[in-house]
């Protein structure tokens, strides 16, 4: 491991002038990503600003029925919170499908948006990769791409598959992502925050190299509306995606008045369907319109060569979770 400079910031204020503008000093939260990265040797950062313990640990519901997270909530806290778990289900299953119990309790809600792929060839610090080494290629198109590589919104650049479980139920919520820089605060829509790898993979989102990420505010959860996640992968804990869905549903008897539909394992970033859920709305709830909504949202959809199978993957996983829904 490479030696580095650690600081640790008092206050939101003080790490972003820590942090400055520069690329070799980096953000430390939880650290499940980060740490990792770096004895891999794929991250060499300079500079740590320590940033867990920052007043930014609170999940406070405001006046107007939204839910306000702070970037150090960890994903255990946000999972378990009694509120959370009742008004948005969906998050909270979709928080504790992930990882571990140990990482979940260090892992933050910051962190969790910021997480690096999980590309094999991103992280052997060798093989040609985009994402790494900009202009090197990618080993993944024509190479080992089965497990966490995307079939939606993949370029001849990057096809690596967004990894997050929990940016997916968020994706279906609808979510504002607040970030603070040294000339103020500014909000991101969550759908913008992070982008497609297109001609510059090693772009990932939306935020400023001296941005801090400080909350995450959830839209208000649609009425009598009931949601689900549902994550199909290799084996039954601690294993990425291969397909998720993330589904809400407001039913009215049997007829679908509105819904939300997100997908993980498949995109290069959390995927919305908004054409899916377009099928959805005003329909009969039955399987035959569930499974016309998954066939819209997997539209565009292009296999790599292992990973094919994703493509009828995506929309089961969709119309498993929509049908146990309404069971
Ligand atoms: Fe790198 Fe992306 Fe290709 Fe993986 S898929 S090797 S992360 S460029």
């Amino acid at each position: 491991m490479r030696r580095f400079d650690y600081v640790r910031a008092g206050g939101v204020d003080e790490a972003i002038a820590t942090r400055g503008q520069g690329t070799d000093t980096v953000y430390l939260a939880g650290g499940t990503t980060l740490l990792d990265l770096m004895k891999l040797d794929v991250m060499r950062p300079v500079r740590l600003v320590d940033i867990h313990k920052l007043p930014l640990d609170r999940i406070e519901w405001l006046p107007d029925g939204r839910v306000r997270i702070g970037a150090m909530v960890t994903n255990t806290e946000l999972a378990r919170d009694e509120h959370v778990s009742i008004a948005y289900p969906v998050l909270s299953q979709a928080l504790l499908s992930g990882a571990s119990t140990q990482l979940r309790n260090k892992a933050t809600t910051g962190g969790n948006i910021m997480q690096r792929v999980r590309c094999g060839y991103f992280r052997d610090g060798v093989s040609p990769c985009n994402k790494r080494e900009p202009g090197s290629g990618c080993a993944a198109i024509g190479g080992l791409n089965r497990n966490v590589h995307a079939v939606l919104g993949g370029s001849d650049q990057c096809i690596a598959a967004h990894p997050s479980d929990m940016c997916v139920a968020m994706a279906a919520i609808g979510a504002t992502v607040q970030v603070q820089g040294p000339n103020g605060t500014r909000e991101i829509d969550f759908l913008d925050f992070h982008l497609l790898p297109g001609s510059m993979p090693w772009r990932e989102h939306a935020l400023e190299a001296n941005e801090l990420i400080t909350h995450v505010t959830l839209d208000v959860p649609l009425a009598r509306s009931r949601s689900a996640y549902l994550k199909l992968r290799d084996r039954a804990s601690y294993q990425f995606a291969l397909a998720s869905s993330a589904a809400i549903l407001v039913l009215d008897g049997n007829t679908i008045r509105d819904a939300r539909v997100a997908l993980g394992g498949v995109g290069t970033k959390p995927w919305r369907s908004k054409d899916a859920e377009a099928v959805l709305r005003g329909k009969p709830a039955t399987v035959a319109v569930f499974r016309e909504a998954a066939a819209v949202a997997m539209q565009g959809a292009k296999s790599y060569g292992q990973n094919g199978f994703k493509i009828a993957l995506g929309q089961q996983a969709v119309v498993r979770n929509l049908t146990t829904l309404v069971a």
